[in-house]
């Protein structure tokens, strides 16, 4: 049945529900508010663009990262011009710091212990004193800025946007999806992370790098043109829209440890971008009435906001999703809140 949908936010999650509804072609109107202009720079527009479900194991389970595939699968399938790649991740330690390396392998599952190689049968660009390393095949990254341009031109035709702020209380819509991020429920906390993004024509990579340092851990994601985005910084506050004078210099002398020719680079852009994250750092739906949240998302936004939002599509049409347990942290799992939603 056609519905009058209203969607508070357009960050990664407000843009996929607005896109995973869209291509149910049910001609729901929908209608999204944001007092941004789009697209708007909030912490999507800060993000990475990894889909790194492994990566992020020494934080979520195995059911999370699970979800997280599927999350890949997600991108892998949507006909977005995202910069979608699927070369996996790298993982590389100076020699002193390799027990780094060793504690994360044991959080592995067995499926991915022959991670060990080489680094440089990975990425040549590596210099040799890069002895060891472990390699996740299965993970993927995306251009985050490039993808949410793809989302908002896939929706904007179909969708009336709002240029305002606005509450669930204030709307009068059938179903309200509440995707505002930090403003969207006075129990989160924000995480602010701290990024560069540098030019080095004299340094190549594939795929994401991530450097085990015991103070400083960094990654470097490449994007077209030698362009490379290193962060992020994890700092447990939600104000700040600049960045410290300490964070960037940790933030660039790991970078330089990684390869002198990083001496050179062009700094192109020092940025923050505030995580919402509730305690357990899990994202979470929450189904009040007519109201449906979908927030939290700390750093999995672009690799767990596209299951969240087929999650809230099949919800809204009362389908049964196999991650909505999981999403919804058991609460709203039986048939009788979807069928009342639907
Ligand atoms: C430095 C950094 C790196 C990251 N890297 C990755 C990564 O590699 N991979 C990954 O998966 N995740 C990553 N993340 C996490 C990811 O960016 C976040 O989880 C995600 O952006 C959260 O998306 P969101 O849509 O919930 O919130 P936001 O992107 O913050 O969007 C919320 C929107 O709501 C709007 N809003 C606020 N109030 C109102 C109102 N009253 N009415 C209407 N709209 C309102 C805001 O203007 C904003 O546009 C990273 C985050 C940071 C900061």
């Amino acid at each position: 049945m056609t519905k009058h949908i209203s969607i508070l936010g357009a960050g990664i999650m407000g843009l996929s529900c607005a896109y995973s509804l869209q291509r149910q072609n049910e001609n729901h109107r929908i209608s999204l508010y944001d007092p941004a202009a789009l697209a708007a720079k909030n912490a999507s527009w800060m993000a990475g663009g990894m889909l790194a479900p492994y990566s992020e194991i020494e934080h979520m389970d195995m059911a999370w990262v699970e979800a997280g595939l599927h999350g890949i699968e997600i991108w892998k399938a949507a006909p977005l011009d995202c910069g979608f790649h699927q070369n996996g991740s790298l993982f590389i330690a100076h020699p002193e710091d390799r027990h780094a390396l060793e504690r994360f392998a044991a959080f592995l599952p067995d499926n991915m212990a022959s991670a060990q190689i080489s680094p440089s049968m990975v990425e040549p660009a590596l210099p040799d004193k890069f002895k060891s390393g472990l390699f996740l095949p299965p993970e993927a990254h995306i251009e985050p800025r490039r993808a949410i341009a793809a989302l908002i031109d896939a929706v904007k035709n179909d969708i009336t946007i709002h240029q305002q702020a606005a509450t669930p209380e204030q709307l009068d819509a059938d179903i309200i999806i509440d995707c505002r991020g930090m403003s969207g429920d006075e129990t989160l906390r924000g995480v602010k992370g701290e990024i560069a993004i540098v030019r080095n024509p004299e340094f190549s990579l594939s795929r994401p790098l991530r450097l085990m340092h015991p103070r400083y851990p960094l990654y470097i994601i490449p994007r077209p043109d030698h362009v490379f985005m290193i962060g992020a910084t994890i700092i447990e506050s939600d104000e700040g829209n600049h960045v410290s004078l300490r964070s960037s210099m940790e933030l660039m002398s790991a970078l330089y440890s990684l390869h002198p020719s990083f001496g050179e680079a062009e700094i192109l852009e020092l940025s923050t971008g505030i995580r919402p994250s509730y305690p357990d750092n899990l994202p979470r739906i929450k189904v009040q009435k007519n109201v449906i949240s979908a927030n939290g998302l700390f750093r999995h936004g672009f690799l767990l906001g596209p299951v969240m939002a087929e999650a809230i599509t099949d919800y809204i049409h009362g389908q049964t999703n196999t991650y909505w347990n999981l999403l919804t942290h058991g609460q709203a799992t039986n048939k009788t809140d979807n069928q009342r939603a639907a």
